[in-house]
């Protein structure tokens, strides 16, 4: 019989743990005859008791499994860990809000039956999102696309489903700031993409604030192209034609025109542009050394603290 494994990385859902064992018993596991379930919740270093809380609705559940990582090292970590976790011969990874939803897992199924390797959601529709989330996403999705040469697709999250193969390829890649689709399109093989509503979140509050969707465009945007230096490298081309020209006029104006220049406001201005542009390239540069710097460290990508699997618990 063939092994599904659904990774669910958590973190502070308290609340939502009591909706999403009983929707994924409902929804998922009652309706996928012929496969053997395996269902591996990442706790991702949560503070607010969702760990005993797993282990608490997930008693008597041989099918599940408790990873708790050691501290919070970010969704896209808790997935990572999750897939080297999994042993299924094909991986879903959904979020825990039941943004998912749980019937999409049904016809991923279908399409890897069909030999696809990798069956991504993509978001037809997104409830429940405040409007500063759907434009920056709309956005970033964009200029991902045009700033990288790897066919990433817009629109679309880390719910999917993923075949061993390419499963065994990520587990390998050990990324410290892994961008989880992107390194997944990367990879190749047959991919395609299933369209669904994304619900609303059923309980809670995003656990994205603006610091961490920062972070990971950045991520997702340093992991695959390099465009971003190549602007800073024509800027400055640009600038220092201008800026030689700027000085034969001014030369012109002292030595020739004799003419009197009124110094501090250009100055300033000359000064404070040139600044800011440097800063501004001085920092894509330091983003590039920081990732750099994370790679080169050697430590592990995150921490195991426990693994509970429900049948010790019953
Ligand atoms: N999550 C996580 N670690 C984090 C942040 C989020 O494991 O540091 C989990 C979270 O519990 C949820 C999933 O990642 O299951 C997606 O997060 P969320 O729903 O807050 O993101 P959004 O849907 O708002 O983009
Ligand atoms: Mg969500």
């Amino acid at each position: 019989m063939q092994r599904i494994s659904i990774v669910i990385p958590i973190f502070n859902e308290a609340g939502l743990i009591k909706l999403l064992i009983p929707a994924l018993e409902e929804r998922l596991v009652a309706c996928l005859d012929g496969y053997e379930l395996e269902i591996l919740l990442v706790d991702d270093g949560s503070s607010d008791g969702s760990f005993d809380l797993l282990v608490e609705a997930t008693a008597g559940m041989p099918h599940y499994c408790i990873i708790r990582l050691s501290r919070n090292f970010g969704h896209q970590i808790a997935i990572t860990a999750g897939m080297a976790e999994a042993t299924g011969d094909a991986v879903v990874v959904m979020d825990a809000d039941l943004q998912d939803p749980p019937e999409v897992v049904l016809e991923f199924v279908k399409k890897w039956q069909e030999g696809y390797h990798v069956v991504y959601g993509v978001r037809e529709s997104r409830e429940g999102e405040s409007a500063f989330k759907l434009l920056t996403a709309k956005l970033f999705y964009r200029a991902l696309r045009s700033l990288t040469n790897v066919d990433i697709p817009a629109d679309v999250g880390d719910f999917r489903l993923i075949d061993r193969k390419i499963c065994d390829v990520y587990n390998e890649m050990r990324e410290k700031d892994p961008y989880v689709r992107g390194l997944i399109s990367w990879a190749g093989f047959n991919q395609v993409g299933v369209r669904y509503a994304r619900d609303a979140r059923a309980a809670g509050t995003t656990k994205y604030p603006i610091r961490k969707m920062v972070k990971f465009a950045i991520d997702g945007i340093t992991s695959f192209s390099t465009i971003p230096l190549r602007l800073c490298t024509v800027a400055g081309s640009v600038l220092s034609v201008f800026s030689f020209l700027g000085i034969l006029y001014f030369l012109y104006l002292k030595l020739i025109a004799r003419d009197i220049i009124d110094g501090l406001a250009a100055t300033a201005i000359i000064v404070l542009f040139m600044g800011g542009i440097q800063l501004l390239g001085l920092g894509i540069i330091g983003e590039y050394l920081a990732r750099i710097f994370h790679e080169s460290k050697g430590r592990p990508v995150y921490i195991v603290q426990d693994r509970v699997q429900a049948r010790e618990t019953a």
